[in-house]
């Protein structure tokens, strides 16, 4: 049986140094000497290395697989003790517990390092039996040695392997979970600060999409030699997965701060990277939690560190943020809003409100822009402000303004019948609705036949639509927007630039963009003095020369009314004229008495 089911293990130099068995076998092994039926051609052609002393422990036997594991042959070893095979590894507190094993029970096993004749160390699995004579007195100890170097050398690469990342050779998650809350418990006892550094890389996606797997890889494993390089000896880099990565600072004081060790890795992470002969810029988001204030456990550390890290990624990227209490409660809000928001269309959660434009030449309203706004469980109305770029970052947004394409086209279609109707002047007034859309609305596909559509039933020209997009909305792919942009000019649609003034707006901007409107942001018209007031100047001639007509937003006193008429501006929106108002309170207001505003 013994033999028959065994594998020989053999060193590199095709030496034989012993065979592979299950613990079955080794009892089995056990028992054979046990009962003394050990034949001497067995124990010749076995594989363990055997090695029987006298009861004083003076060797008196070995056989050929002692000679190979041990490199010491017969004669080198009879009449000696064991211990010239000792390596030194173990106390004499070892031995004497073995000693004492063997003469109460009569045996031992365990493992157990000894040095070969070349010197080398080597661990093995060692099982001494006692054999007595038919009186019962101990006559000889058989030893039965297996040398276990080659499957401790497998089990230490499984071990690596199971807990590290096989691209970069970080550790793991678990194992960086494993150490973190030996660092916990030891912070615990002393009574010291640690930190974990949750991290993201910024645009990391983009080289992976654009430049393959392959080239993601290399970068991947440049990234972890660099975070190496920002941390000491005894703290860990890991790689979580993807383009994610933790550090684990065991101990933080005044002199190592987690916050530098953060700036470090994002000033190191912002050189530039060779890849593939071309140079790839990334960046990184790193949220930071702190032991034992912002969590007590391993979980709460990730948890909160992850936390932190999405507010950097949600608030421009790039940059590292410590963890707060206020954060937690800001996630946990979001992520409730979030769910709310998913199904606002379903129930019916959602408002349109109008706010109207008035045209500063005649006085009278103009159009209205539509403004979304969400309803509450309790029947509060939220503002867009606390839910458009939740709803931007998880898609909900496209959802939103359909919707409100669909709401808008219509309110606007009934309304501007009444309003035409009850209006006997003799002046022509184009009216027209403003719609906002997101640049996720402009990314996704069929954008344009969708917005047709919606007009098409709601029966309006594409005349009478105004769809507004940011300068932010259109960078995100100005290729796409343009494209979109257009297409929706083609179309007959107007194109508003919304929020002009706040981002990058340029002149030359203008000519090169497919708008017909152009809307000065609130902030501009707030902080009018005289350079910004002949800017404005500057600004309307040239859009005029462009065709281009020009709204100004957030207009709320009448001084601010006058300037803009004297500069030329067209129309005017504010609440000087009016907050925006809910569908019935816009018709009672502006539709059903019409309103000349004198300006
Ligand atoms: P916006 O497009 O710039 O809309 C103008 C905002 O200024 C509105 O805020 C409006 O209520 C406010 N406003 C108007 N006149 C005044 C004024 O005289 N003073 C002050 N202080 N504020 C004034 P609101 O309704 O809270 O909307 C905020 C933003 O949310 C909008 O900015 C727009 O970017 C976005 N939004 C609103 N509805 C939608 C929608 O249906 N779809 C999309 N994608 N975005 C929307
Ligand atoms: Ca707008
Ligand atoms: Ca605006």
């Amino acid at each position: 049986v013994l033999l028959g089911n065994t594998k020989l293990i053999k060193l590199g130099s095709g030496r034989v140094i012993g065979r592979i068995w299950d613990f079955q076998d080794i009892t089995k092994t056990q028992n054979l000497l046990e009962k003394l039926k050990l034949s001497a051609s067995i124990v010749e052609n076995l594989l363990e290395g055997i090695m029987v002393t006298d009861k004083k422990g003076v060797i008196c036997n070995v056989n050929p697989a002692f000679t190979l594991i041990t490199g010491y042959t017969e004669e080198e070893v009879i009449g000696k003790k064991p211990s010239i095979l000792k390596s030194g590894h173990h106390t004499e507190e070892f031995y004497k517990k073995m000693w004492e094993n063997l003469l109460s029970e009569g045996s031992w096993q365990g493992e157990i390092w000894n040095r070969r004749k070349d010197g080398e160390v080597y661990p093995q699995w060692l099982t001494i039996n006692s054999i007595k004579n038919e009186a019962g007195e101990i006559v000889r100890f058989a030893a039965v040695l297996y040398d276990i170097t080659e499957i401790r050398s497998k089990q230490k690469e499984l071990e690596f392997q199971a807990n590290h990342d096989a691209l970069t050779g970080l550790p793991n998650r678990s194992l960086f979970i494993d150490r973190l809350k030996t660092a916990i418990e030891r912070a615990k006892r002393k009574k010291i600060e640690l930190a974990v550094l949750f991290m993201d890389l910024d645009g990391f996606k983009k080289v992976n999409d654009s430049m393959g797997h392959a080239a993601g890889d290399i970068l991947l494993k440049e990234v972890a030699k660099r975070l190496l390089r920002c941390i000491r000896s005894e703290d860990t880099v890991a790689r979580l997965g993807g383009d994610e990565f933790t550090v684990l600072l065991t101990e933080i004081d005044d002199e190592l701060n987690p916050v530098d060790v953060a700036r470090r890795i994002i000033h190191t992470l912002i050189e530039p990277f060779d890849i593939c002969e071309k140079q790839v810029y990334i960046g990184v988001s790193i949220g930071i939690s702190i032991y034992p204030n912002d969590a007590k456990d391993a979980e709460g550390m990730m948890k909160n560190a992850d936390i932190a890290m999405y507010w950097v990624k949600t608030s421009g990227k790039n940059n590292y943020r410590l963890f707060t209490k206020d954060l937690n409660e800001k996630a946990d809000r979001r992520l409730e809003l979030e769910s709310y928001l998913r199904n606002a269309v379903k129930e019916n959660r959602l408002l349109a409100f109008f706010q109207p434009k008035i045209n500063l030449k005649t006085g009278y309203i103009s159009g209205m822009e539509a403004l979304i706004r969400l309803k509450s469980s309790s029947g509060n109305i939220i503002s867009p402000g606390e839910f458009i770029s939740l709803a931007e970052d998880t898609g909900i947004i496209t959802e939103l303004d359909s919707w409100m394409l669909k709401k808008a086209t219509s309110f606007a279609k009934g309304v501007f019948s009444k309003y035409s109707s009850s209006l006997s002047l003799s002046i022509n007034i184009n009216l027209s609705v403003a719609i906002n859309l997101s640049a996720k609305d402009i990314e996704s596909t069929g954008i344009v036949k969708r917005i047709k559509n919606f007009v098409k039933e709601s029966g309006l020209l594409p005349e009478q639509i105004e769809l507004e997009v940011t300068e932010t909305s259109i960078l995100k792919d100005v290729k796409k927007a343009i494209k979109v942009l257009f297409a929706l000019r083609k179309e007959g649609f107007n194109i508003a630039l919304d929020d002009f003034g706040t981002g990058y707006s340029s002149f030359s901007y203008l000519s090169q963009l497919p708008i017909n409107i152009l809307k000065i942001d609130r902030s501009f018209i707030l902080s009018a003095n005289k350079n910004t007031i002949s800017i404005m100047k500057a600004l309307i001639t040239m859009a005029h020369e462009l065709k281009i007509k020009v709204v100004a937003e957030g207009v709320e006193t009448k001084k601010q009314v006058d300037f803009l008429k004297a500069i030329n501006c067209d129309e005017v929106q504010g609440y000087f004229f009016s907050k925006p108002l809910r569908e019935d309170e816009f018709i009672t207001l502006f539709i059903k008495n019409i309103k000349k505003f004198n300006l």
